[in-house]
């Protein structure tokens, strides 16, 4: 009898994303990745109206059109993981400021 070799569990995909700084004309710019080893797209933030952008195919086709902002709910899935990081980021924050208070 022989004993068969558990399948490895796959492990969650992961998404990097690498906050970037405030460019001088007022966009913020962020790199993210999808997964470990997919494509690097640009995503942009305009500060003075919340535009938003993305170098996508996604976007380009699909989310473009509707001139989306941050909180739009028509954004690539790009710019709803920044978002969610923001929110992230945010609640963290404010837990770590509680924590010291
Ligand atoms: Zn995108």
């Amino acid at each position: 009898m022989t004993r068969r070799t558990p399948h490895p569990v796959p492990s969650p995909p992961m998404r990097s994303i690498q906050i970037g700084g405030i460019s001088t004309n007022g966009i913020l710019r962020c790199k993210i990745r999808s997964f470990a080893t997919g494509p690097t797209y640009e995503i942009g933030v305009r500060l003075d109206n919340g535009l938003v952008h993305c170098t996508c195919p996604h976007f380009e086709y699909r989310c473009l059109k509707y001139h989306p902002t941050l909180w739009s709910p028509k954004v690539c899935k790009h710019l709803a993981t920044y978002r969610e990081t923001l929110i992230r980021e945010r609640r963290l924050r404010r837990a770590a400021l509680r924590a010291v208070r």
